[in-house]
């Protein structure tokens, strides 16, 4: 049985029998089977479906919302803003999936000679918690747009959230077997990989789990796309202008109680502006209203689950051993972290070279540029990193010294289903959103005619 426990309250929202080998075999039975047909539907055929399921998303919002609430102690309000930020990801597909995978003619002595994107087979997910919807269909959506079918291993704590979004697809439409959801432990994951009607395998979350799957996939010769965590720097030159840039960086740390991969992580301040910087911070994260998730005016709510609270803390205490000074928050009840804000902190502690997960803020001053690309790029994980400057020039020299996979100039890095999401280093590889994301599970098919 898989339990699904609310964080906030610690009950037990339901239990889940796992799917028997029996069953496992008939999902993918369905799935290769609906494959076959799917792949033969026409763009816009298949683009009817996933505007239907954006319909499907925007009229049930609160219902949706409410689960993730439940499940992974998200304030409402934000996870209504993740459903409709689904809905957004289904209709950029939609209406942009014909346009990314047309044809590519290419000139060469042949009478017509071309690149195609044809699909590839049955697609599994494998998808964390912390945003349980928005994950899922950053993955499903162009994946099922380029003709593949997918299965889908959810987190083992959001398996309302992974019966929801299957209905959503059913209630949209969509033909059987185009989208499945398996329920199943994580042990199981390597045994449906090793299906050879299983094609390929995308995966957000640790560098363990990914380090698992991917090693299969390699060991399999299958394709994989791997988004891992981040520890996002925010680095504030003595030029950016101070207010706009704090409220940004607590947005970035602070929203979904820090459970993001994409979250600033590491606050970088130059020397000059560092004291009045911090001040301002510290204000604004002192205005954060922790509370009950279910309140629509709630900000902070709780971890996802109290082993990672646990972790959080092991991390913070280490920051607090090797110099960094504790000021604001810093203690825990159970599954709920209060918003803390640590300075000083050394580039050898826990909480600058690791992920922290939840709502704690490490600030590091720096003196020089070069020495803030080089605090930068000292992480093992390369997602994104935001500058705050007021001088662009200076923006467009830095870009291209940093490792990560997205620079953002004065704004938080975020995901926008019209632009690529992806790392480097530990972060992971392949590309997801976009045009890149869609030709990500596509076998680019070359064609020669004489
Ligand atoms: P995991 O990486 O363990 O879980 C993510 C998904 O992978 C889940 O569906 C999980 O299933 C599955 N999984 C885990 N291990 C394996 C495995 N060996 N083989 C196949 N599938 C596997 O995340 P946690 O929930 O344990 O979080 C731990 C840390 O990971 C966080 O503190 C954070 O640092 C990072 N993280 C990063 C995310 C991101 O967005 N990049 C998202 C979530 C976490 P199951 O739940 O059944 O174990």
């Amino acid at each position: 049985m898989i339990k699904s426990i609310n964080p906030y309250t610690g009950e037990t929202i339901k239990k889940y029998r796992q799917d028997t080998k029996s069953i496992l075999n008939k999902k993918l039975k369905r799935a290769e089977k609906q494959y076959k047909v799917w792949r033969t539907h026409s763009l816009s055929s298949r683009a009817k479906f996933v505007r239907a399921i954006g319909q499907v998303l925007r009229e049930n919002t609160d219902k949706y919302a409410a689960m993730i609430t439940q499940e992974m102690g998200k304030p409402i309000s934000q996870a209504k803003a993740e459903v409709e930020k689904c809905a957004w990801v289904c209709d950029y597909y939609a209406d942009n999936a014909a346009e990314a995978l047309q044809n590519e003619v290419i000139e060469t002595d042949a009478y017509k000679s071309l690149v195609r994107y044809d699909p590839l087979g049955i697609i599994l997910g494998v998808m964390p918690w912390n945003y349980p919807f928005w994950q899922v269909f950053r993955f499903a959506i162009p994946t099922l747009m380029a003709g593949n079918t997918v299965l889908l291993k959810h987190a083992s704590n959001v398996m309302g959230c992974a019966e929801l979004i299957e209905e959503a697809f059913n209630e949209a439409g969509f033909p059987e077997g185009c989208y499945q959801n398996l329920v199943i432990s994580s042990k199981k994951v390597n045994s449906i990989l090793k299906d050879d009607r299983v094609k390929a395998v995308s995966l957000t979350g640790s560098k363990p789990a990914g380090s698992a799957v991917a090693s299969k996939a390699s060991e399999l010769i299958k394709p994989s796309v791997l988004e891992l965590g981040g520890s996002n720097a925010l680095v504030v030159f003595e030029d950016a202008n101070l207010e706009e840039t704090v409220k940004t960086c607590v947005q970035a740390r602070f929203q979904n109680t820090g459970q993001s991969c994409i979250a600033g992580k590491r606050l970088l301040v130059q020397e000059s502006v560092y004291l009045e910087f911090v001040e301002k911070f510290i204000t604004q994260v002192r205005e954060l209203k922790s509370g009950n998730p279910q309140d629509e005016d709630t900000f902070i709510g709780v971890m996802a689950r109290e082993d990672l609270a646990e972790e959080l803390e092991k991390q913070l205490e280490d920051s607090l051993t090797k110099g960094a000074r504790l000021i604001l928050g810093g203690k825990r009840r159970k599954t709920y972290f209060e918003p803390t804000v640590v300075i000083d902190v050394h580039k050898k502690a826990r909480i600058f070279e690791e992920e922290t997960f939840g709502p704690v803020m490490g600030i590091t001053p720096f003196k020089t540029d070069l020495e803030a690309i080089d605090l930068v790029n000292r992480s093992k994980f390369g997602l994104g990193v935001s500058i705050f400057t007021e001088d662009y020039e200076r923006a467009e020299a830095l870009i291209g010294q940093f490792d990560d996979g997205a620079v953002f100039v004065n704004e938080l890095v975020k995901s926008d289903p019209r632009l690529p999401f992806g790392g480097t280093k530990e972060s992971g590889y392949g590309r997801e959103l976009g045009t890149f994301g869609i030709k990500e599970f596509v076998n680019a098919k070359t064609v020669y005619f004489k």
